[in-house]
């Protein structure tokens, strides 16, 4: 990998453990999850951009949750709490996640993927393949007495994209592919106490362009432009664009750039059986000495 690129990856991983550092002293019950997550959120814009929202998936929600506009949530005794989140610098991502269960200090779900996640770290070279990772790790995690979620997986990071070509599942996979020196990888272990299956819930507050196409509705013009300037081909949350609309405006725009295929959005994720989720990530280049970017 190009020395260059190397740098930005690894200084967007030091801004994302200072912004992991910050949630982690921050996060309490009977604060606002809004709050919370804007205080992260412009923690990361001073420092560098934004890769995605910062995702706060609560209990059985697996994935996909940020707050809406207005948003009156709070964290509650007991939660368990995903805290997901990216920066990126010049398009080159750190892409990680941690796990807290309000209240309770040994959760054998957050243990379980913490194990897991560090086996395939201390695992992880060149010419290892997909199936024999996928099978490690839910190896350990079964070890726990628990499952993974059978369709969620890591993936690969390229600039500008966070779900490169690559997925890497919790569970085992027949997939040879053998990592190559200079992969990114963002390792993600999904752990529950349900089926271990999520399916798609609502209300969606996540969204990615796609492609361009024919948009009728001023807004979805203003919505495309502010894409272009910033987002790029990187998630975005509908509240950052509360400045350029009302929020009945913005449902309707978005609801026609998701129609015409100029957007992707991403419904949130929960676990099927509403088994609790407990999910850590991080960021890794690989080579012979693997650099972890986000630990
Ligand atoms: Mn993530
Ligand atoms: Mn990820």
């Amino acid at each position: 990998m190009d020395k260059t690129i190397e740098e930005k990856y690894i200084k967007a991983g030091e801004i994302a453990k200072k912004a992991k550092d910050l949630a982690k002293k921050e996060l309490k019950s009977g604060i606002s999850v809004l709050e919370f997550v804007e205080k992260i959120e412009s923690f990361i814009k001073k420092e560098a951009g934004l890769a995605f929202p910062v995702n706060i998936s609560i209990n059985d929600f697996s994935a996909h949750c940020t707050p809406d506009i207005n948003d009156t949530a709070i964290f509650k005794e007991g939660d368990l709490v995903k805290v997901d989140l990216g920066v990126q610098v010049d398009g080159y991502i750190a892409d990680t996640a941690f796990s807290i269960k309000l209240g309770e200090k040994n959760n054998v779900l957050i243990k379980a993927a913490e194990d897991a996640l560090k086996e395939f770290i201390d695992n992880i070279s060149p010419g290892k393949t997909i199936e024999e990772m996928s099978k490690l790790v839910e190896q350990v995690v079964a070890s726990y007495g628990v499952k993974t979620v059978k369709n969620l997986a890591g993936h690969s990071l390229q600039q500008y994209v966070q779900h490169g070509g690559l997925s890497i599942p919790n569970t085992y996979v027949k997939n040879k592919y053998q990592f190559k020196e200079g992969d990114v990888i963002a390792m993600e272990i999904f752990t529950t106490n349900g089926e271990g299956f999520v399916v798609e819930s609502s209300p969606t507050n996540i969204y990615m362009f796609l492609k361009q196409g024919a948009l009728r509705l001023d807004e979805s013009k203003k919505i495309l432009n502010r894409i272009m300037q910033e987002y790029k081909t990187l998630p975005f949350a509908k509240r950052w664009l509360k400045d350029l609309a009302t929020p009945v405006k913005l449902n309707m725009a978005l609801k026609e750039m998701v129609e015409r295929g100029v957007l992707r959005d991403y419904p949130p994720l929960r676990e099927r059986s509403k088994g609790l989720v407990a999910q850590v990530e991080e960021t890794i280049i690989i080579k012979d000495k693997p650099i972890i970017t986000t630990i």
